[in-house]
């Protein structure tokens, strides 16, 4: 307890340090929002219409998309505007990414949020499924980041990627999508280097969100693991502030954080630790 105690106090003194975040900072930015129909996206958009920014929000469900647009415009946002599209899609992801620049003129934070729909159970073997998630989950935040590049550049924009646990830390039962969270995590993790060493003034963002409360992630736990879950909607405020202060790295909740700190310091004992805590169903 003494230990973490003082670690917490040290890590706090050194955020203390550095710069605040202001919602008003936020006023009349250009943001886009993938994966924002449900869950934390939905709220990310929320927060940003109410610090009224102006925002293009993206999902597969033009119906859901809708609401979520006027509810963002009731909350306060200075523009509010969604295109529906199939990040599976290549023509689509680069569409999405064509239609908030042009009708945002310009962009400020791409905020690469969404995950395609995928099985929680022991895995299947089934080698299309997991090429299809690494087209929704993976390689379509590549690619939005790659397009959007050029005009982050003019803005000294930001680039927040939504990330998780599970994508430091191996886990049973959702092995495809825990494979696209570390490939995210690998690939945006050195691309922060590479954009450091050419003193570029776009930043990266990578949170690693713990278990959250949105309904898909609920669902799919269900009978599975009990832990507590985390209101999406402050998971969604964290990562507004992480990526508006221009932070390499978030975690929310804290449990994430030291997850990922002491991760390898005893493996067998956090082998045995993560076995026990999911149920096995044959
Ligand atoms: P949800 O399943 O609630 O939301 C997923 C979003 O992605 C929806 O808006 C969905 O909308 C959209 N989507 C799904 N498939 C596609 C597709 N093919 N093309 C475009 N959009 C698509 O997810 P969460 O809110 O729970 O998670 C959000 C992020 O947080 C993810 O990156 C996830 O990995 C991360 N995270 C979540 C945790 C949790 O416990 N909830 C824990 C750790 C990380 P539509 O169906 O309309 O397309």
């Amino acid at each position: 307890i003494l230990f973490f105690g003082g670690l917490s106090a040290v890590l706090i003194a050194l955020q203390w340090s550095g710069p605040s975040f202001t919602e008003e900072s936020l006023k009349g930015t250009r943001v886009l929002v993938t994966g924002a129909s449900t869950g934390i996206g939905e709220q990310v958009a929320y927060h940003y219409a109410r610090m009224g920014a102006q925002i293009v929000i993206t999902a597969r469900r033009e119906h859901v998309l809708k609401e979520v647009v006027k509810k963002c415009l009731d909350l306060g946002a200075q523009k509010a505007l969604y295109i529906s599209a199939d990040m599976a899609e290549s023509a689509d992801v680069s569409r999405v990414v064509e239609f908030a620049e042009e009708h945002l003129n310009g962009l400020d934070y791409l905020v690469l949020n969404h995950i395609g729909p995928s099985p929680y159970r022991m895995w299947d073997k089934d080698l299309d499924h997991v090429r299809w998630l690494m087209q929704v989950n993976f390689h379509s935040y590549l690619h939005m980041a790659v397009k959007a590049l050029p005009r982050l550049e003019k803005t000294n924009g930001s680039i927040i990627v939504v990330s998780s646990l599970l994508g430091k830390m191996c886990s049973p039962y959702a092995l495809p999508y825990i494979a696209t969270k570390f490939a995210l995590n690998g690939f945006f993790g050195s691309f922060q280097h590479e954009l450091a060493m050419k003193q570029s003034n776009v930043s990266i963002t990578i949170c690693t969100l713990g278990l959250i409360d949105t309904e898909a992630a609920m669902e799919k736990i269900k009978g599975y693991i009990d832990m507590p879950a985390y209101p999406a909607h402050e998971a969604a405020y964290q990562i507004i502030k992480a990526g508006a202060l221009r932070e390499s790295e978030a975690f929310y909740p804290w449990y994430t954080y030291y997850s990922t700190l002491f991760r390898d310091w005893f493996p067998y004992h956090r082998d045995q630790v993560i076995r026990m805590v999911y149920k096995y169903k044959p």
